[in-house]
């Protein structure tokens, strides 16, 4: 990521940290792209209603001493996952399906509901009681299809979007971007249609 900030500014791009933009009016710019994946309430109305902040949490153990496994785990379409690490810690997170309407949130902070999910997970898969050192939670954009917005937003000439990756956004973020990117600079990526964001929104 720092490579690639680099890069850019070695392009001449500006980059700010640590300032939030209120409203798109604040910015000068002839093309604005909402990257902000599931923290966009209130930026602009029209993506409030199909973008919905959903919470992931996780917790990480103290290093194991043996090994359980080589490789990252995804079961439970995506409602538990977990990954031992080079250092033996177990990383495992998910369980939002046990309380959705409440993981339907844009507060990012841990809860004991879900943690205790986790903590008994974490019991079963081990085999023992591990220390519990890390936990954390995030924020992603769930869309009503899963799939996510990227491209123009209808009637705001100039406003694209690239969020919502319903939790699969590591991987698909990179990649959108690109091809907003390139839709941007006139091109029609058409891995684009799948993801028109006018399929979604309300005009
Ligand atoms: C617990 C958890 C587990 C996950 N697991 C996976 C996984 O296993 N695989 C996978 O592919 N994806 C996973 N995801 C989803 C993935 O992390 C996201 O989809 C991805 O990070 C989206 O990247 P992004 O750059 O588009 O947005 P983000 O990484 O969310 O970055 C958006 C940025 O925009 C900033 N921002 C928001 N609003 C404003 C504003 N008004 N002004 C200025 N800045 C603003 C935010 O501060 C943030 O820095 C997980 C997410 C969570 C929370």
């Amino acid at each position: 990521m720092r490579r690639l900030a680099g890069l850019a500014a070695e392009s001449g791009a500006e980059l700010r940290q640590g300032q939030k933009v209120a409203s798109l009016a604040e910015l000068e710019a002839d093309q604005i792209v909402i990257a902000t994946d599931g923290y966009t309430n209130g930026l602009l109305p029209v993506l409030d209603a199909v973008l919905q902040p959903t919470r992931g949490q996780v917790v990480v153990t103290e290093p194991l001493e043996r090994r359980l496994s080589p490789c990252p785990h995804y079961a439970r379409h995506g409602y538990a996952y977990w990954q031992q690490i080079p250092d033996n810690r177990l990383v495992v997170g998910g369980f939002r399906d046990r309380a959705l309407d409440i993981e339907n949130t844009a507060e990012e902070e841990t809860s004991s509901l879900i943690q205790g999910h986790l903590e008994r997970f974490v019991g079963e898969l081990t085999g023992e009681s591990a220390a519990i050192t890390h936990r954390w939670a995030g924020i992603f954009g769930t869309t009503p299809d899963r799939l996510p917005l990227v491209g123009p937003v209808p009637d705001h000439g100039g406003v694209w979007v690239c969020a919502g990756y319903s939790g699969h956004g590591n991987v698909m973020g990179l990649a959108c971007g690109e091809l907003v990117a390139q839709a941007i600079l006139g091109h029609e990526p058409p891995e684009l249609e799948l993801f028109e964001p006018a399929r979604l929104l309300a005009v």
